[in-house]
């Protein structure tokens, strides 16, 4: 009993223990799953942006490359135009990125196209979409660098002044320009080719910036109209970026110094930037001739407040004052392909978790079955110990009579042949009790070993019952009960070990007869039960209570009750009928009510079914 208690316990504090593991495992995949998740983020903001800014890079590096001296403009001297063209040409990845240049002068009547194969401005036929923009350049309120609908970058070319040479002026439409910039000479438009953008640039950039593909890729333009997606998104993007951004902000590969002409390479750099361009601190130096003393200055300024002269006073001489709009036209939306990040780890984290909880119950069923299995082993050793006991006295009655039986005839006393052949009946009888249970218990040791071997034949069940029947007369005789014994008709032949059925027919003839209560009213019967032949043994005896029913065909099994009112037994014989009928493709089914009697069928199939 305090075994039983220790146990309990033990195994209660191991379950609990797991539990709360179950529990832990829970909090720190939660935590781990929530630290992934910002994560992933962070580098879905990283990668978008990335992204958008080696495409604006390319399309930065296209507009500012071609700053050219504005004397150039007036003189119609076009080698520097040139050479920054070889220049940007060399430079990029994407040469056929722009298609075409248009220059409206100040001063001309008529725009002026740039010819490749003669290197020269000249004066020649426009598309009408670009003729149209030179309009919307008029208005000097609504200029901007990038004109999504032509497709064309616009750097306006100012004429040069001696403190300030190259401008980049950002501002926001409210906030009005601060400084006077010098006079317009003209507008250089920058046509780009979108087929090289969307078809090449786009699927290039999403290949590098998502390899693996877990996250679709789209880009929108600037009415929401679809540009490029590799897959197209499904809601809400988990990053986005601005894309054809100008803003000063973006432009890395000023501080990368591409935008210094080779001639200028070995010179000494008088542009310094700082290396977080968001901190918005530039420090300008500007260096005399030799000799002269230098001067030094800081230009610090709040965020999207800046304006901004980075310069190279000794050797350019351009000036390009512009408005940038603060973000660009077309947007870059990324989404993991699992719909969202967080729809990603939520199920990231159902999966593990269903792995973990999973794990959890195979050791919780673990351990239950481990302790079912011992419990089970413990009941059955006590069986195994109650049968030993049970045999011992099964067979100690019969020792006794033979004994004392044959004692009286070796001393003797029995003289008369009469007693001689009385005490000769009582061992005989004795002694056949005795075989008989020898007999179960080896027929018992035989099946459970799988050495018992069936011999199957075709047989007549009618006759197996009427054997079974027949074998059981002493003891039916002894208490005086008549046997109700029924074979119905046009019952097919079955395939049977008929000495094994016969067995199981005289085991539960002998049942019913040891636990009839006194009751002279046996019915044995063999019926077609549609698809298989049901033999019954039906009894109105002591009857089976429900719990002991779900036991009885174990071996050893014997119902309380019986052993306490001492009716002898080993608990093997129902165990050995099952094992028979089994055998034969059947079972063993019981009804049974306590005190009013019990019904054992065996249920043998039909030659062509299985029962
Ligand atoms: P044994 O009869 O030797 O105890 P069995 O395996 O034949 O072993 O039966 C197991 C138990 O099933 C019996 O101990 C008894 O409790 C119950 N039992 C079997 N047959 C009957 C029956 N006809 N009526 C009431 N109880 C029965």
């Amino acid at each position: 009993m305090r075994g039983s208690w220790v146990t309990t316990f033990a195994v209660g504090g191991v379950i609990l223990l797991l539990t709360l593991f179950l529990g832990l495992q829970y909090n720190w995949l939660r935590q781990a799953g929530e630290a992934e998740r910002e994560r992933m983020h962070r580098r879905a903001d990283a990668d978008a942006r990335n992204f958008a800014d080696d495409l604006n890079r390319e399309v930065q590096a296209a507009l500012f490359n071609f700053q050219t001296d504005p004397a150039s403009w007036a003189r119609s001297d076009w080698a520097e135009f040139n050479e920054r063209y070889a220049y940007w040409k060399g430079n990029t990845q994407y040469p056929d990125l722009i298609r075409g240049f248009v220059f409206f002068g100040k001063d001309s009547a008529r725009p002026l196209r740039y010819d490749a194969a003669i290197g020269a401005f000249t004066v020649a036929e426009i598309p009408s979409n670009i003729i149209s923009l030179e309009l919307k350049l008029k208005d000097p309120a609504n200029v901007k660098t990038f004109y999504e609908d032509e497709f064309a970058l616009v750097l306006p070319v100012h004429k040069p002044e001696r403190a300030v040479e190259n401008i980049l002026i950002r501002r926001s439409a409210a906030e009005p320009v601060k400084f006077d910039l010098p006079a317009k000479i003209g507008i250089l438009v920058i046509l780009l080719d979108k087929d090289v953008v969307t078809g090449r640039i786009l699927p290039d950039l999403a290949r590098k910036h998502f390899p693996e593909g877990d996250f679709r890729v789209s880009v929108t333009g600037g009415k929401g109209e679809g540009v490029f997606a590799n897959s197209a998104l499904n809601g809400e993007p988990d990053a986005t970026a601005a894309m054809f951004d100008l803003t000063p902000d973006k432009m890395m590969f000023i501080r990368q110094g591409a935008l210094r002409s080779p001639k200028q390479a070995g010179e000494k750099q008088d542009i310094v930037i700082n290396q977080r361009i968001e901190s918005q601190t530039f420090t300008r130096s500007e260096t005399g001739p030799e000799g002269e003393k230098k001067q030094t200055f800081t230009v610090t300024s709040q965020p999207r407040k800046v304006d901004v002269a980075i310069g190279e006073p000794k050797s350019r001489t351009s000036v390009v004052g512009m408005k940038l709009q603060p973000d660009g036209p077309w947007t870059l939306g990324v989404q993991h392909i699992a719909g969202s990040i967080d729809a990603f780890s939520a199920n990231e984290f159902r999966k593990y978790f269903v792995i973990g909880s999973g794990i959890y119950l195979l050791l919780v069923g673990a351990i239950v079955a481990i302790v079912l299995s011992a419990m089970r082993s413990k009941r059955f050793a006590q069986r195994q110990i109650d049968f030993v006991s049970s045999v011992s006295h099964e067979f100690r009655t019969p020792l006794a009579v033979i004994y004392s039986a044959s004692e009286n005839l070796a001393d003797g006393i029995a003289n008369d042949s009469e007693q001689v052949a009385r005490y000769g009946s009582l061992i005989k009888g004795e002694g056949r009790k005795l075989s008989v249970m020898v007999e179960q218990i080896l027929q018992f040791a035989g099946a459970r070993s799988g050495k018992r071997k069936y011999n199957f034949a075709p047989a007549d069940v009618n006759d197996v019952v009427l054997a079974a029947v027949g074998a059981c007369g002493p003891i039916l005789e002894e208490k005086g009960i008549q046997v109700d014994a029924f074979v119905a008709d046009g019952l097919p032949k079955l395939n049977l070990d008929t000495e094994a059925i016969s067995a199981a027919l005289q085991n539960l003839i002998s049942n019913s007869v040891k636990y009839g209560n006194g009751s002279n009213w046996l019915r044995v019967a063999a019926e077609n039960g549609g698809g298989s032949v049901k033999l019954s043994v039906e009894d109105r005896g002591i009857g089976i209570a429900a719990d002991d029913m779900k036991h009885i065909f174990e071996p050893f099994y014997r119902a309380r009750g019986v052993v306490d009112a001492q009716i002898h037994g080993n608990g093997l014989g129902l165990a050995l009928v099952k094992e028979i009928a089994e055998a034969h493709g059947g079972k063993i089914r019981v009804d049974s009510k306590i005190g009013k009697g019990s019904k054992f069928t065996i249920e043998l199939p039909m030659p062509g079914t299985s029962a």
